[in-house]
């Protein structure tokens, strides 16, 4: 047992990170990495970017924290460039994507307990899915690894498997279904990204039926895919209610509830709070991550970037076709099914000075800063070669 004062629930990498640069991290040794971890999708402007920084330090020098027994003007300033860019017209700010997750189930709940149908409590979530550690978050996601140890399922959850249409169906036309929960992108999971034909086709048999469709972009969001949220790549299948976290902070922490004003008409006086969410410092920032985010220009990189790397990519899948069995997801949450173990090859490609996530079925995630430049995105794609070499090499001892 660790002697560590710290609780073991992470399995970190043994690396020390002293600062960073754009999308460059270097060790206490003085190592660089290219960073293609990003903070999980969270860093989307790199690190120690000027923007940020400024309006961090300009902000800790007047006002962190007041409650929200107050008025906070950069709540005001930041739903209203949420709403303006998306089909909510409600914000509610925490700190975190599984407050953010706790909120939109509350508020789905809330919904129906305001229509005089508080029956209806049954949240539809998906195999593969995550949507964050609290309670309500850990029975919403298709992992049961995650609930284990802690007590019995709670009750209003039910599970079903993206591709079965007809339990799909069946399930949201019960009297007792409230929401359905789903990521457009899985990231977790191991990137996964829904076609618009499951969306579209969702969104419709919710709006037959009544229930609320929530979308978790937690990840998927704030241009990760090259659109500012990844729904917003078709048209007409917006949700009712919308979870964001990671990086509309930039690294700051702050998660955020979306809704239609009807799905939100639950959501009254003293029914959900928290000490923290939206705090002025967490405004200033999220406010400056979001101008720079939402820059056409920016998502127009995003979108440059990640095209770039998907055509190298699949290109050094065929080339390695005995380690790299898949190229898959959205913009710059891109997914790489492995044949040899994920947890290896991101220390393989750590020893080749790359950083990567790892994720579900056996994919190593690439979840790059959407600042990333074109020579950064193909210094990365020459990384991950001689990673794949090395794997070929270490393989080939094995059998
Ligand atoms: N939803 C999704 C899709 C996520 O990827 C995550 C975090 N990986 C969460 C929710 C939970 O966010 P947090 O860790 O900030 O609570």
């Amino acid at each position: 047992m660790s002697d560590s004062a710290l609780m073991a629930v992470y399995n970190r990498a043994p690396l020390t990170v002293s600062h960073g640069q754009g999308a460059w991290l270097y060790d206490t040794e003085g190592r660089a990495y290219l960073d293609c971890v990003a903070g999980i999708a969270t860093d989307a402007l790199g690190h120690a970017h000027p923007a940020l920084v400024a309006a961090l330090t300009e902000q800790a020098g007047k006002l962190w924290h007041v409650s929200n027994i107050f008025r906070i003007p950069g709540q005001e300033g930041l739903a209203q460039r949420l709403t303006n860019a998306t089909f909510a017209d409600v914000v509610f700010f925490g700190n975190s994507g599984s407050e953010a997750i706790e909120c939109a189930i509350k508020t789905a709940r809330r919904f129906h307990h305001a229509n005089g149908q508080p029956e209806r409590i049954d949240v539809i979530g998906f195999a593969g899915s995550f949507h964050g550690r609290t309670y309500a978050a850990i029975n919403a996601s298709g992992n049961p690894s995650y609930l284990e140890g802690f007590g019995p399922r709670l009750p209003g959850y039910v599970q079903l498997s993206l591709d079965d249409e007809a339990g799909i169906a069946e399930t949201l036309a019960r009297p007792t279904t409230a929401a359905l929960i789903v990521e457009p992108v899985q990231g977790e999971g191991g990137a996964r990204a829904l076609s618009e034909d499951w969306l579209r086709r969702v969104r419709d048999l919710c709006t037959q039926h009544g229930v609320l469709l929530i979308y978790d972009e937690v990840q998927s969001g704030m241009g990760r895919t090259g659109q500012l949220f990844a729904h917003q790549w078709f048209d007409g299948v917006e949700p009712d209610i919308m979870a964001v976290a990671k990086a509309l902070g930039g690294g700051f922490p702050v998660g955020a509830c979306l809704a239609t004003r009807d799905a939100a008409k639950g959501m009254v006086v003293g029914v959900h709070g928290s000490t923290f969410g939206g705090n002025p410092l967490a405004m200033a920032v999220a406010i400056a991550a979001f101008d720079a985010i939402a820059k056409p220009e920016m998502l127009a990189h995003a979108r440059t970037i990640s095209d770039l790397l998907k055509g190298k990519l699949e290109a050094l899948a065929e080339s390695f076709p005995d380690v790299i069995v898949d190229v898959r997801g959205k913009g710059m949450l891109i997914g790489l099914k492995l044949i040899p173990n994920n947890r290896d090859f991101m220390a393989l490609a750590r020893e080749h000075g790359l950083l990567v996530a790892g994720g579900g079925e056996n994919c190593v995630r690439l979840l790059p800063p959407l600042i990333l430049n074109a020579g950064e995105a193909t210094e990365a794609v020459l990384r991950l070669e001689a990673a794949c070499r090395t794997a070929r090499t270490r393989l080939a001892r094995a059998a």
